[in-house]
């Protein structure tokens, strides 16, 4: 069964006097356990998307389903709930907390969940700062790490509550062309390891080629798609 199916996706923005058509009619369907990236220009319509998948907001048309469930019928706190459960983020600025140090940011999540053990809590922390190798700067703050080690810890914070899926808007924007090839190479090997669908947008073609599904968006509308590795798991 397909984990997120979009049908007839359709966004339109109505700021000004002139409606902004950022999505039009997006019809595809993404497998459990995939590594997909959203390729396009600036305004082409990969926040949006990534935005709508994530419960952050609605469509103005056509609908979002993930495991069968239409979240576009979600209220606020419902949104809230399944996105706490379901959806881990990764945000091109990091979003680290700076007065949390990165032991503590990667455990903010979990603090969210109801009753987790503190033994547990600790295990899940550790273990996924071993996997992004950031063990050793585990009392550090933000402020003290590179932008490649604060992604990796924004990474393991994305998976500290083993979510379905994983969804990153230009991860990589602001990391240089190693680092950033790096950051998405820890990502689909963690993604692989824990079994998240990962979704990712960039701009960048040279990293889009780590993807395993690539989809070009332009002006809204899906005009390309490329499935390198045939999912049949
Ligand atoms: P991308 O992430 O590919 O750069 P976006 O999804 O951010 O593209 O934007 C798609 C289009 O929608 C653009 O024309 C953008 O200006 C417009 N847009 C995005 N967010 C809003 C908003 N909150 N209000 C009005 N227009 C928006
Ligand atoms: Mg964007």
């Amino acid at each position: 069964m397909d984990l997120i199916q979009l049908e007839n996706l359709t966004k339109v923005y109505q700021t000004g006097d002139i409606p902004v058509q950022a999505l039009k009619m997006i019809n595809l369907e993404i497998q459990k356990k995939s590594f997909v990236s959203f390729i396009g220009p600036s305004g082409s319509g990969k926040s949006t998307l990534l935005n709508l998948i994530g419960c952050l907001d609605k469509p103005t048309e056509g609908k979002v389903l993930i495991n069968n469930v239409d979240v576009g019928m979600f209220d606020r706190t419902e949104s809230a709930a399944f996105r706490g459960k379901t959806i881990g983020f990764v945000f091109q600025n990091f979003n680290l907390i700076p007065v949390l140090t990165v032991y503590e940011n990667v455990e903010y999540p979990l603090l969210m969940l109801d009753h987790l053990p503190s033994k547990e809590r600790n295990d899940r922390v550790s273990r996924l700062l071993e996997k992004v190798g950031m063990t050793d700067q585990k009392k550090k703050y933000p402020n003290q790490i590179s932008g490649g080690q604060k992604q990796r810890v924004a990474v393991a914070r994305a998976l500290v509550t083993n979510p379905q899926i994983v969804l990153a808007d230009e991860p990589t924007a602001n990391l240089d062309h190693a680092t950033a090839f790096k950051v998405i190479n820890i990502m689909h090997e963690m993604t692989n390891e824990f079994g998240t669908t990962f979704i990712f947008s960039t701009h960048d073609p040279k990293i889009v080629g780590e993807a395993e599904v690539i989809y070009t968006l332009e002006d809204g509308a899906i005009i390309s798609s490329e499935i390198k590795k045939v999912d049949t798991k």
